[in-house]
Order: structure tokens, then C-alpha cells, then sequence
């Protein structure tokens, strides 16, 4: 309490008791005093109050002391608080004059993916508009399935990119990446890639168009050769190791175009144009099959772990030829007699498919280029493989899977084994009765 204030409690104490003595009623005239006391604070504390709630129209109370003090306090604290806001309001200025000026979308989502802000470019890309679409998911606002299905499955995975055609303008394409952000958010960012788009479209389409005008020759040369190599007798002797050699490049040569036009042919389009129930446990016999005529004398042995009711939604031939990629590649890096355990089961984050072997295995520095087109660990090698190996094969492979929505998982060690692995989502799984584990051991 201020000396003001204790002096003026004082004196109306003092009048009291002045009071008390002159009327001879003391305990009157001190409660008399104090009712008096309280009214005045009363009255002060009620035009503080008016003042507050209408600072505009009133002025501030006029009673001496504490209130003085509290009135000054006030007029302090709200002076600050607008220094404040206009700071923070030219921040916001700042900010949003920055975001403006970002040319890719970016939308910040919540736990449960619904739209908390988005720049304009979010708008212009992907119809997301700010402050209207708040609250709402963003799987109900985009239009286009794939980034549906990218947003979806991308939770918790955050940093893995999809190109899409972009939902406001089929001519564009974008490039979409999600981030963590904040407490339990994300960010999601667009970028425009039609410009690169471009560039490789028409990068493919050389490739698809050489490769195309190859094929025919190709299987000409191939003819032939395969006729003389048939007609010994008719072809000197000495001919032989050459048409060998000319025979064996040539089915190089063509495995070579087919993969390349195969590889052209998946780039050309993003996802499974017309998907469907791929019967995924008979698929996997079929390559069993093969893949024990690939092994041939080298009799490996092959363990086949099947989910017979797990079947998935995409193009057959399309995961056919990434499964027996994956599969024959373990029987062609892999010892005589080694061990290939293939796995088709499900789990909480989806379908796998795992091809394990004691193999060659693979140095860590070679991993992240494996999938790359003519990518090769020790390319002489690969040459002397069954077949003749491409170096196209886990290309093929990756952009399968990439069209599925599925991803490759490689783990490897030199001398002890690698395990490729294709982690479908479960959007993709389709089952099927009854489910049952088959599981095979044999030699091959
Ligand atoms: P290739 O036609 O040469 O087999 P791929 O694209 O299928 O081409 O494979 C790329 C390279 O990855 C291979 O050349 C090989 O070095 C390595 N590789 C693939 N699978 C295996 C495996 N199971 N074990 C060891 N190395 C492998």
C-alpha cells in the first residue's frame, strides 16, 4: 500500500474515532468510518473498471493513489503490447510477402492431414486456397489419385518425392515431397518439374525410337546366325567359335533393346494405367520354376515362404518382370548350391516381397547407385553371367515398383549375402481365401 493511501485509511479512522468521542457511540462511529472508507474504494474501483471497458469514451478515473498507479500501469502495459503487435503484424507482412513470392505450393498439415495455411502457389497448383479450405482434409481437396495415395502412405515417411500430373493443369507436371513440421505436422511442397519432365520425356522417346529401329536387324543377324550354327556341316569349321561369339552377343544385344524398350515404356506413364488383381502366390510359383531352370547344374537351393491369400492391384507382366529380376539375379550372384529364400507375406506397413542369398553380396558405396540404368558393381563380371546381364535390370525394377506405389529396400554384405526387398503399400494389397503361409524348401 502507498503512504497516500495509509494516511488517507488514517484519517478516516481518525474522523471515526472524533466522532466517537463527540457522540459518545464509538463503535458506531468507527463502523460509520469504515462503511465510508469502503464506499470511496468501491466508487474508485468501479470507474477503473469503466474506464477500462471503455478507455475510448472515458477518461481515466481521477482518484489519487493506487489507483493512479494501476491506471498508469495499464496505459504502460497496453502501449507495449502495441508496439508489439505492430511488430509482429510486419512479420506476418514479411512472411507472407516471402511466401508469396516462393514459387512452389506449400501447405502445412495438421495430425490428421487437414489444410492449417497455404501459400498462394497452392492455389494456382494444386486448388488449395487460404484462409477458405482450413479444417479440411487435403485427400478431399486434391484431385488427382496418386498424390491422394502419396499423402496417404507417405505418414511417417516423410522425405520420399512423386511426380504427378498437376491436378489444376494436366500440361504440367510436379514434383511433391511431404516434411515433418512442427508438433505432429508436415509440409507439403510442390515444385514444377514440366521443364525437366520434358527433357526426359524426350530423352526416353530417343532411347524407345533407336531402340524400336534395332529390334528389326537385330532379329535379322540373329536369324541367320541361328540357321548357320544349325547347318554345321555347311559352314566351315573354322567358323564356328566366331559364329559362337556372334551368336551370343547378338541375344545380348537383343535382350538389351527389349529392356530398353521395356524401361521406355514404364517411363512413359507414372502409374498402372488399368491396374487389377494380380494372383501374386501363382506368379512366384511361375518364377520358382524358372528361376530352377536358370540354376540349371549349379542346383541351388531355393526356400519359397508364400502368403497364398495375398494378391495385389497393378500389371502382372509389369511385377512379373520385377520379381524375376529380383529372383534371378540372387541364382546369377550366387554361388553353386547357395541358399535363395523367397519371401511374399504381409504386416502392419504393407505387402512385401523379399529375395534373400549368401551370395557375392555387395559393397555399401555400390547401393545407392544399383538401381541406376547400366549401373553394374564389376561390369567384366556381369558380362560372364547367364545370359549376359544388361545392367537395366534394377532400373526396371525400381520404376515398376514406383508405379505400384512400392519402394526397393537393398541390404547386403560382401561375401555373405544381399536382400532386395519391394515394400508395397497396403492401399495395394488385395486377399484372396484361404490365408495360408506355403512354404517350400528344395534344391533346385
Ligand atoms: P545386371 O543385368 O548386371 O544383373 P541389374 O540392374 O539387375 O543388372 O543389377 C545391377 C548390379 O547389381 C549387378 O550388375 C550386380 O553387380 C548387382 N547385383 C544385383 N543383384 C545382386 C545380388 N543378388 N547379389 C549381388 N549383386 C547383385
Amino acid at each position: 500500500m502507498q503512504h497516500q493511501d495509509l494516511w488517507r485509511a488514517l484519517a478516516f479512522l481518525l474522523a471515526g474515532l472524533v466522532l466517537g468521542l463527540l457522540t459518545g457511540a464509538m463503535a458506531w462511529s468507527l463502523l460509520a468510518a469504515s462503511v465510508a472508507y469502503i464506499t470511496w474504494l468501491h466508487h474508485g474501483l468501479a470507474e477503473l473498471l469503466v474506464w477500462l471497458r471503455h478507455r475510448k469514451e472515458h477518461e481515466p478515473p481521477e482518484h489519487p493513489g493506487v489507483f493512479e498507479e494501476v491506471t498508469l500501469e495499464v496505459d504502460y502495459l497496453r502501449e507495449r503490447h502495441k508496439k508489439r503487435k505492430k511488430k509482429l503484424a510486419s512479420y506476418l507482412k514479411q512472411f507472407q510477402n516471402a511466401t508469396r513470392a516462393l514459387p512452389d505450393a506449400t501447405v502445412v498439415l495438421d495430425v490428421d492431414d487437414e489444410v492449417r495455411w497455404a501459400n498462394s502457389a497452392a492455389r494456382r497448383d494444386l486448388g488449395i486456397c487460404w484462409p477458405e479450405d482450413v479444417g479440411q482434409r487435403i485427400t478431399n481437396l486434391v484431385r488427382t489419385p496418386a498424390l491422394r495415395a502419396y499423402i496417404e502412405a507417405s505418414r511417417g515417411q516423410e522425405g520420399s518425392t512423386i511426380e504427378i500430373e498437376g491436378p489444376m493443369d494436366a500440361e504440367r507436371y510436379l514434383s511433391v515431397l511431404t516434411a515433418p513440421y512442427g508438433v505432429d505436422q508436415r509440409i507439403l511442397v510442390a515444385r514444377d518439374v514440366t521443364q525437366l519432365h520434358m527433357a526426359n520425356q524426350i530423352h526416353a522417346d530417343f532411347v524407345a525410337n533407336v531402340s524400336h529401329e534395332l529390334r528389326t536387324p537385330i532379329t535379322v543377324f540373329q536369324g541367320y546366325l541361328e540357321m548357320l550354327r544349325d547347318q554345321q556341316n555347311q559352314a566351315p569349321a573354322a567358323w564356328q567359335p566366331a559364329l559362337e561369339q556372334m551368336s551370343a552377343h547378338a541375344r545380348r544385344m537383343q535382350n538389351l533393346v527389349e529392356e530398353l524398350l521395356l524401361l521406355s515404356s514404364l517411363e512413359s506413364e507414372l502409374r498402372v494405367p488399368q491396374p487389377s488383381t494380380v494372383d501374386i502366390p501363382a506368379l512366384i510359383s511361375d518364377i520358382h520354376g524358372r528361376a530352377r531352370e536358370l540354376s540349371g547344374a549349379d542346383e541351388h537351393l531355393f526356400s519359397f515362404e508364400i502368403d497364398g491369400s495375398l494378391c495385389l492391384n497393378g500389371a502382372r507382366a509389369e511385377i512379373d518382370s520385377a520379381f524375376s529380376n529380383l529372383v534371378f539375379n540372387a541364382v546369377q550372384y550366387t554361388p553353386a548350391r547357395g541358399v535363395i529364400r523367397v519371401r511374399w507375406y504381409r504386416d502392419e506397413l504393407g505387402a512385401h516381397f523379399a529375395v534373400e542369398d549368401n551370395g557375392i553380396g555387395i559393397a555399401p558405396e555400390h547401393l545407392p547407385r544399383l538401381t541406376e540404368r547400366f549401373y553394374r558393381v564389376d561390369p567384366s563380371r556381369a558380362r560372364d553371367q547367364r545370359g549376359g546381364g544388361t545392367g537395366l535390370g534394377l532400373a526396371i525394377v525400381k520404376h515398376v515398383l514406383a508405379r505400384h506405389g512400392a519402394t526397393l529396400d537393398i541390404t547386403s554384405t560382401p561375401g555373405k549375402g544381399s536382400c532386395f526387398r519391394a515394400d508395397f503399400p497396403s492401399t495395394e494389397i488385395r486377399l484372396r481365401q484361404p490365408a495360408a503361409v506355403e512354404v517350400a524348401h528344395e534344391t533346385g
